[in-house]
């Protein structure tokens, strides 16, 4: 099924093998990308949120009313949220919501999914036919792995190693995607054809979390100076967790600045 009359052939064939590059004009050029988007869609999320929750424990209905109205905490109330940080008790840091829309390579979100403690919707491969969009290293992304494992530092690349990086990415993002197309345009299925394309091909899904979850997320997946438990991720998941945290810190300072100053521990 040829599907828009695109044109085919061209590229390298070998003996036996079907040719895997179109070569119309309209055939979608790969892009590729160095970043990740991150957007905040929608929030309930408050210092407020997490007092009143934990003050229900010693006045009860008297909260009510500050709960429904929404107060605003104070400069006053940091000492409860830092002490409910520091002793860990993490209940009160759930009862608020955050709903991120990320794009990402698709092994960022290996990485993610990993974070149960979520909910997510992801864009489908078998529904629609994926973009050809590619994450390649930008130039500041250390290449040269160092130590040992669960303690790796990255270093700088050379000049040649980036090139290499750069070129190979493009090559095989660009051969996979041919390959993807051919597959397409000869009526096999989105769910069969999807199987070659490489983990750096862009996704996109909405993630929904809850303080204290994100904060598991940010302590596992974000390098800090001054982190109780260290952790050593990918640069590529930090990225994202960059991002978040940015749009939490806006919306619960208090909850940020404790959460920093007990060492970036999960309650
Ligand atoms: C640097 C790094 C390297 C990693 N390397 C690997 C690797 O080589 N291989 C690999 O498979 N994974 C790896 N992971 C993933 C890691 O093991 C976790 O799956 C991931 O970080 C999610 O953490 P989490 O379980 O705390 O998060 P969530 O799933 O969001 O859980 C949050 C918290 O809820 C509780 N919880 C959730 N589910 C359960 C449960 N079933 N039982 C009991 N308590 C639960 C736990 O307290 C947990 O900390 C790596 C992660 C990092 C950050």
């Amino acid at each position: 099924m040829n599907r828009g009359g695109r044109g085919r052939a061209g590229g390298f064939v070998a003996p036996g093998m079907v040719a895997l590059v179109t070569d119309a004009a309209d055939a979608p050029q790969p892009e590729f990308r160095s970043d990740v988007t991150v957007e905040l869609v929608r929030a309930s999320a408050s210092d407020s949120d997490v007092l009143f929750a934990a003050r229900v424990s010693t006045q009860g209905e008297q909260t009510l009313e500050a709960a429904a109205a929404g107060t605003e905490a104070s400069a006053r109330d940091r000492g409860l949220i830092n002490y409910l940080m520091r002793d860990r008790h993490g209940s009160p840091f759930e009862h608020n919501s955050m709903t991120f829309y990320v794009q990402a390579p698709i092994f960022v979100f290996r990485e993610f999914m990993r974070h149960r403690i979520a909910s997510y919707n992801e864009e489908s491969g078998r529904y629609r036919e994926l973009r050809p969009v590619f994450y390649v290293p930008a130039r500041e992304r250390n290449l040269n792995q160092v130590g040992k494992p669960g303690a790796y530092e990255f270093l700088p690349g050379t000049d040649e190693q980036h090139a290499l990086v750069e070129v190979a990415t493009r090559d095989s993002a660009t051969f996979a995607f041919a390959a993807y197309q051919r597959m397409l345009e000869a009526g096999v299925a989105r769910e069969v054809a999807r199987i070659v394309l490489p983990l750096n091909i862009y996704s996109s899904m909405y993630v929904t979390m809850n303080a204290r979850s994100l904060m598991n997320f940010l302590s596992l997946r974000t390098k800090v100076e001054g982190t109780h438990f260290p952790s050593f991720p990918q640069r590529e998941i930090e990225m994202c967790a960059e991002k978040m945290e940015a749009f939490w810190r806006e919306l619960m300072p208090l909850t940020h600045a404790a959460f920093n100053a007990n060492g970036r521990v999960s309650p």
